[in-house]
């Protein structure tokens, strides 16, 4: 594909789940056309090809003097390495295999030095906006502009207390509205206020290169199963001190390096200063690899022909979305701001659990409805009161109402233009 003269006319790519039929109310079935990318992606068949290759050479990993397990250990090890490159991490960053974004966050959230301040828009996915409640949280209203963020986070942070530590975290890519964020500024103005800053690029990862330096962000967080790489992992990367410094996220085995009996009865430990300091228990391996191959394959298969084959499709889905006049898109900066392909809208007379439900069982179509985790955000959008209900999928607005919650389409490498076109199809 990155060789294709016109990257737009690439292909998707292979992806498990391509084939599967679903019934139709209306009798007969249809392929599934999965929409829902920014929930969970389907695994590329490169990915699972990969992990299938070696699955006979699954071995315990850091423990044991075996072949298998000496190999699955370099294979774990490699693929830490694997993704250090796929996010251009500095010298001296680490690499640590999580479970998700959530889990990421929440371990650097345990890992905030004392009296840390920490700076977060409201318009935030729950795992970026809730993990530092227990420290000395400010939360930015939602900017109109991304001027307006770079803005209000240096009028914020002019008013912080200069000496401390600070953080601010950051979504890269929105997933509600699909929308960059101007992450390269919003860390200038953090490091110019001598705060550090960290990248939620759940959403932004699939879609987008990325380069940890070039951002000059000093941590990236990520999940696997949104990057096409399925079994439960996730990665914090970025500045070693913070981590070095903090408590192990998890106590156990492999956290530690040697663990002694006092003569006063108690345990000391001595703990890791690497990586393996947060990923104490028995290492998701299979996991670690597979975010592995995804890195190499979405790095194979060159984001310029992906982002460009990524921008038809939000083209063809916008233009179609456009001609009907019941349905609003949600935005917070505007048409021409630069996205990816995730989009939310709601229909005018339509309740938007009613209407999901409807693609699905007309249509064969998988998208999400709800406040998609993003409740301050939806609701700023949707025009809701602060403390409207609109919980994420249940159906409070009867058709005619105004809809308490969004409609969410996202889509991305493995999308088919035919799954798009439908989707606009049913919608019209
Ligand atoms: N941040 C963003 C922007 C997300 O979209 C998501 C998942 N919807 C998360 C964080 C959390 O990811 P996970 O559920 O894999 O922890």
């Amino acid at each position: 594909a990155a060789e294709s003269a016109d990257p737009c006319c690439a292909e998707p790519l292979p992806v498990l789940g391509r084939d599967v039929t679903v019934p139709l109310v209306t009798g007969g079935e249809v392929t599934y056309a999965a929409l829902d990318y920014a929930a969970s992606a389907p695994a590329l068949q490169r990915v699972w090809d990969d992990v299938a290759a070696y699955a006979p050479y699954y071995g315990s990993v850091h423990r044991g003097a075996g072949y298998l397990s000496q190999l699955s250990t370099d294979l774990f090890e490699n693929a830490r390495r694997t993704v250090a490159e796929f996010l251009g991490c500095r010298e001296g960053d680490q690499v640590v295999f999580t479970r998700s974004t959530t889990d990421s966050l929440n371990l650097l959230a345990a890992a905030l030095p004392a009296d840390c301040q920490v700076f977060v828009f409201e318009t935030e996915h729950h795992a970026s906006l809730l993990p530092w409640r227990d420290a000395r949280v400010t939360y930015l209203n939602a900017p109109r502009t991304p001027g307006d963020a770079v803005r209000n986070l240096e009028r914020a942070l002019a008013d912080r207390d200069p000496y401390g530590p600070a953080l601010v975290c950051v979504t890269g890519a929105s997933n509600v509205t699909g929308e960059l964020w101007p992450v390269r500024e919003l860390a200038a103005a953090a490091h110019a206020h001598g705060a550090r800053i960290v990248l939620d690029a759940a959403q932004l990862a699939p879609h987008h290169p990325l380069d940890i330096a070039e951002l000059d962000v000093d941590w990236v967080a990520f999940s696997g199963h949104k990057l096409y790489a399925p079994f439960g992992s996730g990665v914090l990367a970025g500045r070693a001190d913070w981590l070095r410094a903090a408590e192990p996220y998890l106590a156990g085995g492999g956290a530690s390096r040697t663990v002694t009996r006092r003569t006063d009865g108690g345990v000391d430990v001595e703990w890791h200063d690497t990586a393996a300091r947060h990923e104490a228990g028995s290492p998701n391996v299979i996991g670690a690899y597979s975010i592995a191959a995804a890195c190499k394959a979405l790095t194979e298969a060159g984001f310029d022909a992906l982002v460009a084959r990524e921008r038809q499709l939000i083209r063809t889905v916008r233009e179609g979305l456009a001609e009907v006049p019941e349905v609003r898109v949600l935005s917070l900066f505007g048409d021409d701001a630069p996205r990816v392909g995730v989009i939310s809208f709601v229909v005018d007379g339509w309740n938007s659990s009613h209407f999901a439900a409807a693609l699905s069982a007309e249509y064969g179509i998988g998208v999400r409805d709800g406040l998609f985790c993003a409740h301050p955000l939806v609701r700023t959008l949707l025009g809701s009161a602060p403390d409207e209900p609109g919980e994420c999928g249940a159906p409070e607005a009867a058709p005619g109402e105004r809809s308490l919650n969004a409609i969410r389409v996202s889509f991305g490498a493995g999308t088919p233009d035919e799954h798009v076109e439908r989707f606009v199809r049913a919608v019209k």
